[in-house]
C-alpha cells in the first residue's frame, strides 16, 4: 500500500508509552537510486536512515540535527546518516557491495555491516557542546543497536523494528516502529508490548497490505493508542556551494595550495549524501587560498 513518508506520533497506555511509526518507502528508494546501491545496501542504509530520522524526529529545537554513524568492521564500511525533524539523507562506503543471503533466505545484514565496531551519535542542538553518545553494535542488524542505544546511553527502554524489502533493486517498502517506555509505566503494559513484539518484526512486509494508520489500530487494540501528530519525511541534502568553500578553506593553506599546483583544470567536489556536483577552477581555489591565509 503506497502512502506518502510519513510519521505518526503516538501515545499508548495514558501516555506510559511513546510512540513513532514510520513509513519511509520512497526516502529509501531515493537513497537507494542515488547511490545506486545493492540490495543489501540498501537495506542496511535504508534502516540506518529510518532510526536516525526517528531520532531526529524527537529533537526538540526547530535548527537541529543528528548525526549516526555505524562503523561495524565489515565489508560495507562506514553507514553516515544525518537528520533533522522532517528530513534524511545518508550515505555508505561500499554500496555495491553483494553478499550471499542467509541461510532464511534475508539479506545479510548483519554480516555486510560487521557487528563488531561502534554506533555513535552526536545530536547538535545548536549549543556551544554538541551531545555525543556512543554505544558497541549488538549485532549489525540496525534495529537492535538503536534499541541498545536507547536503554545504555538514554536510559530509556526501547523497542525498535526497522525494514526494507527490496525486490531486485526496487524498494517495496520500508518502515519502521519505536516505542519507549516512560518511568512509571505498568509491568502489565511492559509485558503487553513485549508479547507483541513479534507482530512488528516484519514491518516492511505488513505495510504492503496495511496502512500505516491500521497497522496501529490492529498492534495497539487495548493500549489506548492515541495519535499526536503526523509529520513528512524526505530524503533532502541542505548542502550548497557556500558549504563547500567552508570545507575546503578548513582543509588549510597546505593542502589547499596542494590542490592548486596538482589540479590545474580545477577540482569538481561531489556530496556524499546527494552526489550533486560543483566546479571549483583554479581561480575559485585561489580565492578560498587567501581566506585560508586569512585566518
Ligand atoms: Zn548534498
Amino acid at each position: 500500500m503506497n502512502q506518502q513518508d510519513t510519521m505518526l506520533h503516538i501515545t499508548l497506555a495514558d501516555g506510559f508509552v511513546r510512540g513513532l511509526l514510520l513509513t519511509a518507502t520512497d526516502t529509501v528508494a531515493k537513497a537507494a537510486a542515488i547511490h545506486c546501491a545493492s540490495p543489501v545496501a540498501t537495506a542496511a542504509l535504508g534502516r540506518t536512515l529510518m532510526g536516525t530520522a526517528m531520532l531526529g524526529a524527537m529533537l526538540k529545537q526547530d535548527n537541529a540535527s543528528v548525526t549516526v554513524t555505524i562503523d561495524g568492521g565489515g565489508p560495507l564500511g562506514k553507514i553516515v546518516c544525518v537528520a533533522d525533524r522532517d528530513s534524511v539523507r545518508g550515505c555508505v562506503d561500499v554500496p555495491q557491495l553483494e553478499m550471499p543471503l542467509r541461510p532464511d533466505g534475508k539479506l545479510n545484514v548483519g554480516m555486510a555491516v560487521g557487528g563488531s565496531g561502534r554506533m555513535s551519535v552526536v545530536k547538535d542542538t545548536g549549543l556551544k557542546t554538541p551531545y555525543v553518545g556512543q554505544t558497541a553494535l549488538i549485532s549489525g542488524e540496525i534495529a537492535e543497536d538503536f534499541a541498545a542505544y536507547y536503554a545504555e546511553s538514554e536510559q530509556t527502554p526501547t523497542l525498535q523494528s526497522l525494514g526494507v524489502l527490496v525486490s531486485g533493486e526496487t524498494v517495496l517498502s520500508a518502515g519502521g516502529v519505536l516505542l519507549q517506555t516512560l518511568p512509571g509505566c505498568p509491568d502489565e503494559v511492559i509485558s503487553q508490548l513485549e508479547l507483541r513484539s513479534p507482530l512488528m518484526s516484519d514491518i516492511s512486509r505488513e505495510l504492503c497490505y496495511e496502512s500505516m494508520e491500521d497497522l496501529m489500530a490492529k498492534w495497539f487494540d487495548g493500549l489506548q493508542p492515541v495519535l499526536l501528530e503526523k509529520t513528512p519525511l524526505s530524503y533532502r541534502c541542505n548542502c550548497s556551494r557556500q558549504r563547500m568553500e567552508k570545507s575546503l578553506i578548513a582543509l588549510g593553506q597546505e593542502e589547499l595550495t596542494r590542490m592548486i599546483q596538482d589540479e590545474t583544470e580545477g577540482a569538481d567536489l561531489t556530496c556524499h549524501f546527494c552526489k550533486r556536483q560543483e566546479r571549483f577552477t583554479q581561480g575559485d581555489l585561489l580565492k578560498l587560498l587567501n581566506k585560508a591565509m586569512e585566518r
